[in-house]
């Protein structure tokens, strides 16, 4: 067992694999952006089920706030076994009409923000010589959607960047992972049109939205001793959407 990181682990998707992964035996890192009380809440819930575990506001596209932040886990809780690049926005809009904000603020924290606790965790897994990342990408990065160039273009760089880490980090034991979820019942998902998300359900092998915990059980897989073999790869969790 040892300290895994969630980043935007405050709500949604990132709540429940901490909770998991605190099932699981693993110290857990609560981390979101602005919403320190329901980050405190899920951190609070982790140690109930018997790990220790801190819940930790900083914005992930800071690289000096990461750094900071991870000098203060490593003096707190000590070397980080499991990252989670969970933490990421959506600012939707039609190519054509989209502000060059919209398009750089989702690259700098769902792409840039990763990368940045990538990097970081990685040098320190590096030394200890053992890791578990998982990157959190989203199908839409795989075959792209109608209002989400911005979207798209971040999940699939995650992508990339996991097939990259993968080969750079593999010597040394470390394994990097992306999980792509479909539709999943969140907040980021709770402001869609209803007709778009009927027109969505439709599309499902399933014929429903995942629930945060299905992604989280995908998560703690692949940050398992069980998933010791696998690297590199992107696992789709969409209910059978692509
Ligand atoms: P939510 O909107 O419910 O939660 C987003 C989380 O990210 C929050 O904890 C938020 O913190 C945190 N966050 C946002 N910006 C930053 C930042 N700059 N630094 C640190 N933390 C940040 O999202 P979901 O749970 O739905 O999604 C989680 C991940 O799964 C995302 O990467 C998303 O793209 C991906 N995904 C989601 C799908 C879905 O259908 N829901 C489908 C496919 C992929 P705070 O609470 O403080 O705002």
């Amino acid at each position: 067992m040892g300290i895994a990181i969630v980043t935007g682990g405050s709500r949604g998707i990132g709540a429940a694999i901490a909770r998991r992964l605190a099932q699981a035996g693993h110290d857990i890192v609560v981390n979101c952006a602005s919403s320190v009380d329901k980050a405190e809440k899920i951190a609070e819930e982790c140690r109930a089920l018997g790990v220790n575990a801190m819940a930790m506001q900083w914005d992930v596209s800071d690289h000096a706030a990461c750094e900071q932040a991870l000098a203060e886990i490593k003096e707190k809780m000590g070397v980080p076994y499991i990252l989670v690049n969970n933490a990421g926005i959506t600012r939707d809009g039609l190519m054509v009409r989209m502000k060059e904000e919209q398009f750089d603020d989702v690259i700098r924290i769902n792409l840039k923000g990763a990368y940045n606790m990538l990097q970081l965790c990685g040098a320190m897994m590096m030394r200890a010589k053992k890791g578990r990342i998982i990157n959190i990408s989203s199908i839409s990065g795989m075959v792209g959607n109608f209002g989400q160039i911005n979207y798209c273009a971040a999940k699939a760089g995650l992508i990339g960047m996991t097939k990259t880490a993968a080969k750079e980090l593999g010597a040394r034991g470390i394994t990097v992972n992306a999980v792509a979820p479909g539709f999943i019942d969140t907040d980021m998902t709770a402001g869609l049109a209803e007709d778009l998300k009927e027109g969505a359900k439709k599309q499902i092998a399933l014929g429903r939205f995942g629930k945060p915990e299905e992604i989280a059980a995908a998560v703690a897989f692949l940050a398992s001793d069980e998933a010791s073999f696998i690297t590199s790869q992107t696992l789709v969790v969409d209910g059978g959407m692509i």
